[in-house]
Protein backbone atom coordinates (compact mmCIF):
# COMPACT_ATOMS: atom_id res chain seq x y z
CA UNK A 1 0.00 0.00 0.00
CA UNK A 2 1.24 3.13 -0.76
CA UNK A 3 0.21 6.82 -1.39
CA UNK A 4 0.59 7.75 -5.17
CA UNK A 5 -0.03 10.92 -6.81
CA UNK A 6 -0.67 11.82 -10.04
CA UNK A 7 2.07 10.11 -12.80
CA UNK A 8 3.83 13.04 -14.16
CA UNK A 9 4.05 11.77 -17.46
CA UNK A 10 0.47 11.81 -17.47
CA UNK A 11 0.17 14.91 -16.64
CA UNK A 12 2.60 15.97 -19.16
CA UNK A 13 0.30 13.72 -22.03
CA UNK A 14 3.98 12.20 -22.75
CA UNK A 15 5.56 8.78 -22.65
CA UNK A 16 7.72 7.15 -20.12
CA UNK A 17 10.57 7.41 -22.74
CA UNK A 18 9.95 10.68 -23.79
CA UNK A 19 12.90 13.07 -24.65
CA UNK A 20 14.06 15.97 -23.00
CA UNK A 21 12.94 18.55 -26.01
CA UNK A 22 9.40 16.18 -26.21
CA UNK A 23 9.04 17.21 -22.05
CA UNK A 24 10.12 20.86 -22.57
CA UNK A 25 7.44 21.22 -25.67
CA UNK A 26 4.58 19.85 -23.60
CA UNK A 27 5.32 21.98 -20.58
CA UNK A 28 5.18 25.00 -22.74
CA UNK A 29 1.94 23.86 -24.09
CA UNK A 30 0.15 23.12 -21.42
CA UNK A 31 1.15 25.90 -19.40
CA UNK A 32 0.33 28.21 -21.72
CA UNK A 33 -3.05 26.85 -22.18
CA UNK A 34 -3.65 26.79 -18.10
CA UNK A 35 -2.03 29.90 -16.84
CA UNK A 36 -4.36 31.56 -14.60
CA UNK A 37 -4.20 35.08 -16.56
CA UNK A 38 -5.18 33.11 -20.24
CA UNK A 39 -8.10 31.49 -18.03
CA UNK A 40 -10.33 34.47 -15.83
CA UNK A 41 -13.12 32.31 -15.92
CA UNK A 42 -11.83 29.73 -13.88
CA UNK A 43 -8.70 30.62 -12.28
CA UNK A 44 -9.06 28.53 -9.78
CA UNK A 45 -9.41 25.55 -11.65
CA UNK A 46 -6.49 26.53 -13.99
CA UNK A 47 -3.93 27.46 -11.65
CA UNK A 48 -4.51 24.12 -10.07
CA UNK A 49 -3.54 22.92 -13.85
CA UNK A 50 -0.74 25.40 -13.83
CA UNK A 51 0.87 24.07 -11.21
CA UNK A 52 0.51 20.69 -11.71
CA UNK A 53 2.45 20.79 -15.10
CA UNK A 54 4.87 23.13 -13.48
CA UNK A 55 5.67 20.65 -10.78
CA UNK A 56 5.64 17.50 -13.18
CA UNK A 57 8.07 19.72 -15.53
CA UNK A 58 10.21 20.26 -12.63
CA UNK A 59 10.73 17.03 -11.80
CA UNK A 60 10.99 15.32 -15.56
CA UNK A 61 13.34 18.03 -16.69
CA UNK A 62 15.94 17.10 -14.62
CA UNK A 63 17.86 14.43 -15.49
CA UNK A 64 18.33 13.17 -12.07
CA UNK A 65 15.22 13.49 -10.43
CA UNK A 66 13.41 12.02 -13.50
CA UNK A 67 15.62 9.33 -12.82
CA UNK A 68 14.81 8.88 -9.34
CA UNK A 69 11.31 9.14 -10.19
CA UNK A 70 11.26 6.77 -13.15
CA UNK A 71 12.67 4.27 -10.58
CA UNK A 72 10.66 4.83 -7.19
CA UNK A 73 8.08 7.25 -8.05
CA UNK A 74 6.85 9.69 -5.85
CA UNK A 75 7.78 8.22 -3.16
CA UNK A 76 11.59 8.20 -3.87
CA UNK A 77 11.38 11.93 -4.70
CA UNK A 78 9.65 12.20 -1.23
CA UNK A 79 12.00 9.95 0.77
CA UNK A 80 14.89 11.90 -1.10
CA UNK A 81 16.53 8.59 -2.49
CA UNK A 82 19.76 8.09 -4.12
CA UNK A 83 20.34 12.00 -3.43
CA UNK A 84 23.48 11.60 -0.65
CA UNK A 85 21.78 13.87 1.80
CA UNK A 86 19.79 16.16 -0.10
CA UNK A 87 16.61 15.17 -0.04
CA UNK A 88 13.38 16.18 -2.53
CA UNK A 89 10.85 16.77 0.10
CA UNK A 90 9.42 19.94 -1.04
CA UNK A 91 9.01 18.59 -4.65
CA UNK A 92 5.90 15.49 -3.08
CA UNK A 93 3.80 18.71 -1.97
CA UNK A 94 4.27 22.44 -3.54
CA UNK A 95 7.49 24.17 -2.04
CA UNK A 96 8.62 25.75 -5.62
CA UNK A 97 6.89 28.78 -7.49
CA UNK A 98 5.07 27.46 -10.83
CA UNK A 99 5.53 31.04 -11.92
CA UNK A 100 8.94 31.18 -11.64
CA UNK A 101 9.56 27.77 -13.55
CA UNK A 102 6.95 29.91 -16.34
CA UNK A 103 9.20 32.15 -16.67
CA UNK A 104 12.38 30.59 -16.88
CA UNK A 105 10.94 28.29 -19.41
CA UNK A 106 9.57 31.19 -21.60
CA UNK A 107 11.84 34.47 -20.64
CA UNK A 108 11.16 37.35 -19.67
CA UNK A 109 10.43 38.63 -23.52
CA UNK A 110 8.80 35.92 -24.22
CA UNK A 111 5.98 36.48 -21.65
CA UNK A 112 5.06 39.82 -22.30
CA UNK A 113 6.29 40.05 -25.53
CA UNK A 114 3.57 39.19 -28.28
CA UNK A 115 5.22 35.36 -29.17
CA UNK A 116 2.72 33.44 -26.65
CA UNK A 117 -0.06 35.39 -25.66
CA UNK A 118 -0.08 38.18 -28.53
CA UNK A 119 -2.18 40.94 -26.85
CA UNK A 120 -3.22 38.81 -23.66
CA UNK A 121 -0.01 40.29 -21.59
CA UNK A 122 0.23 42.61 -23.96
CA UNK A 123 1.31 46.40 -22.30
CA UNK A 124 -1.37 46.39 -19.97
CA UNK A 125 -0.32 46.25 -16.91
CA UNK A 126 -0.70 42.44 -15.25
CA UNK A 127 -1.96 43.22 -11.64
CA UNK A 128 -1.13 39.55 -10.78
CA UNK A 129 -0.82 39.05 -7.58
CA UNK A 130 -0.22 35.37 -5.35
CA UNK A 131 -3.53 33.81 -4.88
CA UNK A 132 -4.12 31.35 -3.28
CA UNK A 133 -3.62 28.06 -4.39
CA UNK A 134 -5.52 24.67 -3.91
CA UNK A 135 -3.73 21.79 -2.16
CA UNK A 136 -3.13 18.52 -3.89
CA UNK A 137 -5.49 16.29 -4.62
CA UNK A 138 -3.72 12.84 -3.31
CA UNK A 139 -4.35 8.87 -3.89
CA UNK A 140 -4.24 5.78 -1.77
CA UNK A 141 -4.61 2.17 -3.05
CA UNK A 142 -6.36 0.12 -0.66
CA UNK A 143 -6.83 -3.40 -0.59
CA UNK A 144 -9.74 -5.19 1.52
CA UNK A 145 -11.18 -8.97 1.24
CA UNK A 146 -13.87 -9.83 -0.74
CA UNK A 147 -16.21 -9.89 2.57
CA UNK A 148 -15.43 -6.57 3.26
CA UNK A 149 -16.62 -4.87 -0.17
CA UNK A 150 -19.49 -7.27 0.49
CA UNK A 151 -20.80 -5.97 3.65
CA UNK A 152 -18.80 -2.68 3.81
CA UNK A 153 -16.04 -1.81 6.58
CA UNK A 154 -13.51 0.70 7.96
CA UNK A 155 -10.17 1.44 7.76
CA UNK A 156 -7.42 3.18 9.37
CA UNK A 157 -5.18 4.48 6.55
CA UNK A 158 -1.47 6.22 7.07
CA UNK A 159 -0.82 8.80 4.86
CA UNK A 160 1.76 11.51 4.76
CA UNK A 161 0.80 15.13 3.65
CA UNK A 162 1.08 18.43 4.09
CA UNK A 163 -1.19 20.38 6.67
CA UNK A 164 -1.57 24.02 7.45
CA UNK A 165 0.98 24.88 9.60
CA UNK A 166 -0.61 25.01 13.05
CA UNK A 167 2.24 27.51 14.67
CA UNK A 168 1.35 30.23 12.22
CA UNK A 169 -1.74 29.00 11.48
CA UNK A 170 -0.77 28.89 7.50
CA UNK A 171 0.22 32.57 7.62
CA UNK A 172 3.85 31.38 7.64
CA UNK A 173 4.92 34.35 10.05
CA UNK A 174 6.56 34.05 13.15
CA UNK A 175 3.41 34.62 16.17
CA UNK A 176 3.61 38.02 17.18
CA UNK A 177 5.27 39.85 14.00
CA UNK A 178 3.28 40.51 10.77
CA UNK A 179 4.05 40.27 7.22
CA UNK A 180 5.66 43.65 5.69
CA UNK A 181 5.22 45.55 2.56
CA UNK A 182 7.51 44.51 0.01
CA UNK A 183 10.36 47.30 0.01
CA UNK A 184 11.13 46.31 -3.62
CA UNK A 185 8.32 47.05 -5.35
CA UNK A 186 6.05 49.31 -2.88
CA UNK A 187 3.95 46.61 -1.64
CA UNK A 188 2.21 45.93 -5.92
CA UNK A 189 3.60 42.63 -6.44
CA UNK A 190 4.66 44.02 -9.82
CA UNK A 191 7.81 46.08 -10.99
CA UNK A 192 7.15 48.02 -13.84
CA UNK A 193 9.80 48.96 -16.54
CA UNK A 194 10.42 51.28 -19.48
CA UNK A 195 11.97 50.17 -22.98
CA UNK A 196 11.78 53.17 -25.12
CA UNK A 197 8.10 53.47 -26.12
CA UNK A 198 6.89 50.28 -24.22
CA UNK A 199 6.57 49.75 -20.38
CA UNK A 200 6.85 46.61 -19.09
CA UNK A 201 5.49 44.71 -16.48
CA UNK A 202 7.09 41.71 -14.32
CA UNK A 203 6.18 40.06 -11.11
CA UNK A 204 8.24 41.28 -8.10
CA UNK A 205 10.93 38.40 -7.79
CA UNK A 206 11.46 40.30 -4.17
CA UNK A 207 7.99 38.98 -3.01
CA UNK A 208 6.82 36.66 -5.71
CA UNK A 209 3.70 38.82 -6.27
CA UNK A 210 3.27 38.86 -3.21
CA UNK A 211 3.39 42.07 -2.09
CA UNK A 212 4.59 41.47 1.35
CA UNK A 213 7.52 40.13 2.51
CA UNK A 214 8.23 37.99 5.73
CA UNK A 215 11.46 39.08 7.79
CA UNK A 216 10.19 36.52 10.80
CA UNK A 217 9.12 32.95 9.03
CA UNK A 218 7.48 30.71 11.77
CA UNK A 219 10.23 28.14 12.84
CA UNK A 220 7.93 25.14 12.65
CA UNK A 221 7.17 25.86 8.63
CA UNK A 222 9.90 28.15 7.74
CA UNK A 223 7.67 30.76 6.44
CA UNK A 224 6.13 28.22 4.11
CA UNK A 225 2.62 27.93 5.46
CA UNK A 226 2.86 24.16 5.60
CA UNK A 227 4.36 21.57 7.08
CA UNK A 228 4.04 17.87 6.72
CA UNK A 229 2.26 15.52 8.85
CA UNK A 230 1.80 12.01 8.85
CA UNK A 231 -1.86 11.02 9.80
CA UNK A 232 -4.06 8.31 10.16
CA UNK A 233 -7.25 8.66 9.16
CA UNK A 234 -10.55 6.17 8.94
CA UNK A 235 -11.98 5.25 5.83
CA UNK A 236 -15.55 4.58 6.09
CA UNK A 237 -16.16 1.91 2.76
CA UNK A 238 -19.74 1.32 1.90
CA UNK A 239 -20.87 -2.25 1.51
CA UNK A 240 -21.38 -3.19 -2.00
CA UNK A 241 -17.89 -1.85 -3.57
CA UNK A 242 -16.14 -3.79 -6.10
CA UNK A 243 -12.30 -3.85 -7.21
CA UNK A 244 -11.70 -0.40 -9.38
CA UNK A 245 -13.89 1.48 -6.88
CA UNK A 246 -12.99 4.66 -6.29
CA UNK A 247 -14.17 6.75 -2.67
CA UNK A 248 -13.26 10.41 -2.79
CA UNK A 249 -12.79 12.31 0.81
CA UNK A 250 -13.15 15.77 0.54
CA UNK A 251 -10.19 18.44 2.01
CA UNK A 252 -8.52 14.95 2.74
CA UNK A 253 -5.65 15.96 0.68
CA UNK A 254 -2.87 18.64 1.20
CA UNK A 255 -3.63 21.67 2.59
CA UNK A 256 -3.80 24.43 0.34
CA UNK A 257 -1.33 27.84 0.04
CA UNK A 258 -2.27 30.95 1.31
CA UNK A 259 -5.71 30.41 2.05
CA UNK A 260 -6.61 28.27 -0.82
CA UNK A 261 -9.08 25.17 -0.07
CA UNK A 262 -7.34 21.65 0.70
CA UNK A 263 -7.14 19.36 -1.76
CA UNK A 264 -9.05 15.80 -1.87
CA UNK A 265 -8.05 12.55 -1.03
CA UNK A 266 -8.98 9.73 -3.54
CA UNK A 267 -9.29 5.84 -1.86
CA UNK A 268 -8.79 3.66 -4.98
CA UNK A 269 -10.43 -0.24 -3.81
CA UNK A 270 -8.87 -3.25 -5.03
CA UNK A 271 -10.45 -6.16 -3.60
CA UNK A 272 -8.76 -9.43 -2.58
CA UNK A 273 -9.41 -12.56 -4.61
CA UNK A 274 -11.89 -14.94 -2.56
CA UNK A 275 -11.27 -18.70 -2.21
CA UNK A 276 -14.87 -19.90 -2.95
CA UNK A 277 -16.85 -16.71 -3.91
CA UNK A 278 -16.10 -14.42 -6.98
CA UNK A 279 -18.25 -11.61 -8.57
CA UNK A 280 -20.23 -10.87 -11.31
CA UNK A 281 -21.91 -7.15 -10.77
CA UNK A 282 -23.47 -7.43 -7.59
CA UNK A 283 -24.62 -11.21 -8.18
CA UNK A 284 -22.01 -13.67 -6.13
CA UNK A 285 -21.08 -17.37 -8.11
CA UNK A 286 -20.53 -19.72 -6.42
CA UNK A 287 -19.25 -23.45 -7.87
CA UNK A 288 -20.16 -26.59 -6.17
CA UNK A 289 -19.21 -29.92 -7.11
CA UNK A 290 -22.00 -32.31 -6.68
CA UNK A 291 -21.92 -36.99 -6.80
CA UNK A 292 -23.51 -37.96 -10.35
CA UNK A 293 -25.41 -40.26 -8.26
CA UNK A 294 -26.94 -37.02 -6.59
CA UNK A 295 -27.51 -35.64 -9.62
CA UNK A 296 -29.52 -38.41 -10.91
CA UNK A 297 -31.39 -39.09 -7.94
CA UNK A 298 -31.72 -35.16 -6.60
CA UNK A 299 -31.35 -34.27 -2.97
CA UNK A 300 -30.61 -31.47 -1.06
CA UNK A 301 -26.95 -29.56 -0.82
CA UNK A 302 -25.50 -27.23 1.49
CA UNK A 303 -24.11 -24.34 -0.17
CA UNK A 304 -21.97 -21.54 1.52
CA UNK A 305 -23.00 -17.91 1.27
CA UNK A 306 -21.31 -14.84 2.88
CA UNK A 307 -24.50 -14.95 5.44
CA UNK A 308 -23.50 -18.55 6.12
CA UNK A 309 -24.78 -21.70 4.78
CA UNK A 310 -28.33 -22.58 3.24
CA UNK A 311 -29.84 -25.60 2.23
CA UNK A 312 -30.34 -26.15 -2.03
CA UNK A 313 -32.64 -28.25 -3.51
CA UNK A 314 -31.19 -30.02 -6.51
CA UNK A 315 -33.86 -32.00 -8.30
CA UNK A 316 -33.35 -35.13 -9.93
CA UNK A 317 -31.67 -35.13 -13.17
CA UNK A 318 -29.48 -32.17 -12.65
CA UNK A 319 -26.94 -31.27 -15.30
CA UNK A 320 -23.60 -30.39 -15.21
CA UNK A 321 -23.33 -26.59 -15.21
CA UNK A 322 -26.55 -26.12 -14.19
CA UNK A 323 -27.46 -22.73 -12.43
CA UNK A 324 -29.41 -22.28 -9.52
CA UNK A 325 -30.31 -18.26 -8.05
CA UNK A 326 -30.63 -17.73 -4.30
CA UNK A 327 -32.43 -14.48 -4.49
CA UNK A 328 -30.93 -11.73 -2.10
CA UNK A 329 -27.84 -13.59 -1.28
CA UNK A 330 -25.54 -11.24 -3.28
CA UNK A 331 -23.79 -7.49 -3.09
CA UNK A 332 -26.30 -5.01 -2.00
CA UNK A 333 -26.37 -2.10 -4.38
CA UNK A 334 -24.08 0.52 -4.06
CA UNK A 335 -25.91 3.14 -5.53
CA UNK A 336 -29.51 1.92 -4.66
CA UNK A 337 -31.32 -0.49 -1.94
CA UNK A 338 -31.57 -4.14 -2.63
CA UNK A 339 -29.09 -6.86 -2.80
CA UNK A 340 -27.97 -8.92 -5.57
CA UNK A 341 -28.47 -12.79 -6.01
CA UNK A 342 -26.46 -15.34 -5.33
CA UNK A 343 -25.74 -18.22 -8.32
CA UNK A 344 -24.72 -21.20 -7.48
CA UNK A 345 -23.49 -23.32 -10.41
CA UNK A 346 -23.46 -27.12 -10.32
CA UNK A 347 -20.91 -29.36 -11.81
CA UNK A 348 -21.13 -33.23 -11.58
CA UNK A 349 -17.87 -34.80 -10.75
CA UNK A 350 -17.08 -37.67 -12.65
CA UNK A 351 -16.08 -40.75 -10.01
CA UNK A 352 -12.25 -41.59 -10.02
CA UNK A 353 -9.77 -44.43 -8.72
CA UNK A 354 -12.78 -46.76 -8.66
CA UNK A 355 -12.42 -49.99 -6.32
CA UNK A 356 -13.47 -53.39 -8.15
CA UNK A 357 -16.85 -53.16 -7.00
CA UNK A 358 -17.59 -49.56 -8.04
CA UNK A 359 -16.43 -50.81 -11.18
CA UNK A 360 -18.64 -53.73 -11.74
CA UNK A 361 -21.70 -51.80 -9.97
CA UNK A 362 -21.37 -49.16 -12.87
CA UNK A 363 -20.72 -51.43 -15.74
CA UNK A 364 -23.99 -53.06 -14.65
CA UNK A 365 -25.74 -49.71 -14.63
CA UNK A 366 -24.23 -49.12 -18.23
CA UNK A 367 -25.75 -52.37 -19.36
CA UNK A 368 -29.35 -50.98 -18.25
CA UNK A 369 -28.83 -47.58 -19.12
CA UNK A 370 -28.37 -48.69 -22.79
CA UNK A 371 -31.95 -47.84 -24.31
CA UNK A 372 -33.30 -45.58 -21.19
CA UNK A 373 -32.75 -42.80 -19.02
CA UNK A 374 -29.33 -40.91 -21.28
CA UNK A 375 -31.23 -39.25 -23.72
CA UNK A 376 -29.05 -36.40 -24.59
CA UNK A 377 -26.77 -39.77 -25.74
CA UNK A 378 -29.42 -41.53 -27.46
CA UNK A 379 -30.27 -38.20 -29.42
CA UNK A 380 -26.11 -37.72 -30.22
CA UNK A 381 -26.02 -41.25 -31.73
CA UNK A 382 -29.68 -40.81 -33.63
CA UNK A 383 -28.53 -38.07 -35.45
CA UNK A 384 -24.68 -39.57 -36.54
CA UNK A 385 -26.32 -42.05 -38.01
CA UNK A 386 -29.09 -39.70 -39.76
CA UNK A 387 -26.04 -38.05 -40.90
CA UNK A 388 -23.80 -41.26 -42.43
CA UNK A 389 -26.80 -43.15 -43.69
CA UNK A 390 -27.06 -46.05 -41.31
ZN1 LIG B 1 4.14 28.09 10.31
ZN1 LIG C 1 7.68 42.97 -4.13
Amino acid sequence: MQVAKKDYYEILGVSRDASPEEIKRAYRRLAVKYHPDRNPDNPKEAEEKFKEVAEAYKILSDPEKRKIYDQYGHAGLEAGVGTGGTTYGGFGGFDFDPFKIFEEVFGREDIFGEDIFGGLFGGSATTRSRKAQAGVSLQYNLEIDFEEAVKGTEKEISLTRYETCPRCGGQGVEPGYRPEPCPACGGTGYIQTRQGFFSFTRTCTQCHGRGTIIRHPCRECRGTGRVRRTRKIRVKIPPGVNDGTTLRLRGEGEAGIEGGPSGDLFVSIRVRPHPLFSRREDDIVVEVPISFALAALGGEISVPTLDGKVKLKIPAGTQSGKIFRLRGKGVPHLHSSGRGDQLVKVYVETPVNLSLEQKQLLKRFDELSRDTGQPRIKEFFRKVRGLFGQ
